[in-house]
This record gives C-alpha cells, sequence and structure tokens, in this order.
C-alpha cells in the first residue's frame, strides 16, 4: 500500500489506473520473493540443525555413558563423522548454488569438449556406480562435442545427474549416458547436443515433476537424506544450464525409470 501513494513530485490527482495496477503488482513481487527468501533462510536453518543436534547429542554421551567403552565410542564417533560429513556438503552446496545463481547472466565464453567431460564424469563415478552395483554405460558420439562453456560447472552438471540416476534409480541395474547431435534444436534456433541420463529405476509421479528444481525439494526426505542428498543438487543443475543457455528436461514413470536430459547450443 505504501508504494501506492503518489510521489511528492507527482501531479495531483488520482493516478493514472495503469501505474497503480503496476506498483500494486511489484508489491506481490516484492513479498513473494521475501518470502522466497525467508522459506530457504527457514530451510537451511534447519538442514543445519538437524546434523548439529546429533553431534550435540553424542558429544554428551560421549562424555559421560560411552566414557569407558571403546566399542560405543567408535561407534558414536562413526556417526559423527557421517553427520559433520553431511554438514560439510550442504555448505558446499550452498556455495555453489549461490556462486552458480550470482553468474547465471554471465555467459561463459570459452570452448570445451562434451565428449571430456562425460568420460570425467563417468569416471569419477565409477566407484559409486560399483559400490551400488549398478553398470554406467555410455553411448552415442564420443569426439568433437564442441559446446561453449565452463568444463567445472558442466561436470558439475553431469555428476549431480547421474549421481542421481544410481542412488535413486540404482535398482534398475544400468545407467546409460546418451549424447545426440540435432542439427536444428527450434528453441534454441541452431545445432545442438542433447545428453541425457536414463535409468529403469524407481521413477517420479508426474506431480512432482514440475517442483524438483527447487531447492530442498525432495520426493521422499528420509530417502533422500539416507542416501546423503542435500536437496539442492537440481537446484544448482537448473542454474549452470540456464547459464549455458541450454534446456533441462525430465520425463518419468513411476516404476520404470527418469529421464533427465540436458540441451545445450553446439559451439
Ligand atoms: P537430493 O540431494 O535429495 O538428491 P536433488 O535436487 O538432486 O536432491 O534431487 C531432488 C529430488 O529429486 C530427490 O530427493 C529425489 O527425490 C528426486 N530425484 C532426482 N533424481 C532422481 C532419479 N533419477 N530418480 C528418481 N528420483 C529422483
Amino acid at each position: 500500500l505504501v508504494h501506492l501513494a503518489p510521489l511528492p513530485s507527482a501531479p495531483e490527482g488520482p493516478l493514472p489506473r495503469a501505474s497503480v495496477l503496476a506498483s500494486f503488482e511489484d508489491v506481490s513481487a516484492l513479498e513473494e520473493a521475501e518470502a522466497m527468501r525467508r522459506d530457504f533462510v527457514a530451510n537451511v536453518s534447519h538442514e543445519l540443525r538437524t546434523p548439529l543436534t546429533a553431534l550435540m547429542g553424542f558429544i554428551e554421551t560421549l562424555r559421560s555413558s560411552a566414557r569407558d567403552d571403546a566399542a560405543a565410542r567408535d561407534r558414536f564417533l562413526s556417526i559423527m563423522e557421517r553427520e559433520a560429513a553431511r554438514m560439510n556438503r550442504l555448505v558446499g552446496d550452498l556455495l555453489s548454488l549461490s556462486r552458480v545463481e550470482g553468474e547465471e547472466r554471465m555467459r561463459p565464453t570459452g570452448t570445451l569438449d562434451l565428449g571430456l567431460v562425460l568420460r570425467g564424469v563417468l569416471q569419477g563415478l565409477a566407484p559409486v556406480a560399483e559400490a551400488a552395483s549398478v553398470t554406467l554405460i555410455r553411448e552415442g558420439d564420443e569426439r568433437g562435442l564442441n559446446v561453449k562453456g565452463d568444463p567445472d560447472q558442466l561436470t558439475q552438471v553431469f555428476s549431480n545427474l547421474v549421481e542421481n540416476a544410481i542412488k535413486y534409480g540404482g535398482q534398475g541395474g544400468e545407467v546409460r549416458v546418451t549424447v545426440e547431435h540435432i542439427a536444428h534444436e527450434p528453441v534454441l534456433r541452431g545445432p545442438a547436443y542433447r545428453v541425457s541420463v536414463i535409468d529403469k529405476g524407481e521413477g517420479i509421479e508426474p506431480q512432482h515433476l514440475p517442483r524438483l528444481t527447487e531447492r530442498f525439494y525432495r520426493v521422499d526426505s528420509h530417502r533422500s537424506r539416507e542416501k546423503g542428498g542435500t536437496g539442492l543438487g537440481l537446484a544448482i543443475v537448473k542454474h549452470i544450464v540456464a547459464r549455458h543457455r541450454g534446456r533441462l528436461r525430465v520425463e518419468s514413470e513411476k516404476g520404470r525409470g527418469s529421464t533427465f536430459s540436458v540441451v545445450l547450443p553446439a559451439a
């Protein structure tokens, strides 16, 4: 309402209708942004408090009952290590998110080979896949896949997608990463590459799909936490893809698996 009051220099009389409407929309946009910021701070506090509470509880126990029990001490220290690692991941993801949000309007300038980025991602995640008994399969062109981009950020995009496919789609036994060349991508108005990360796991019900890239949105919070998730992976992916003028798409069928694909303009 404050915004609806005429400014001191404004002419006398009622404001023209259009400007009243515009001011009203500005106020509601501001309020919405403020509510989102409050939600985010509340979420971050909650996410940090959970492992902190566990840590404080175990410190207390180590001081008292577990003091003279070596086996219990070891067990508690392992749990404390896991909780500290969770906080570390969360803080790391928060920093990544804030960086990529800040850089979203700065187009990357260097050219990179997407094939090399994908090879690095699959090599890096080979031990994770093996531990989950998942076979990683790479299909499509390997060489000369030139895109304008930031290699570290695109590595983060595909690492997050492949890691999610292993974490949530691993029961399917395999995760495929395919690359296709698109001669003319209508929205990007030019040649592009589509990288798809395909799993045959649990899949996602349709009502969740539009919300997956929201910060801290999880289909099953307990499961995500159990798997070490922070709930920020796909939010980070979304901002990096936007910075690269790309498009992110999810197709999924409950019980059948999911395909997350990223289309990037070819250099
Ligand atoms: P998290 O840290 O929880 O994995 P993400 O932002 O990476 O956070 O993913 C958000 C949610 O999307 C996950 O908690 C999970 O419920 C769902 N999800 C992501 N990838 C997949 C997948 N391949 N199969 C099924 N569900 C998925």
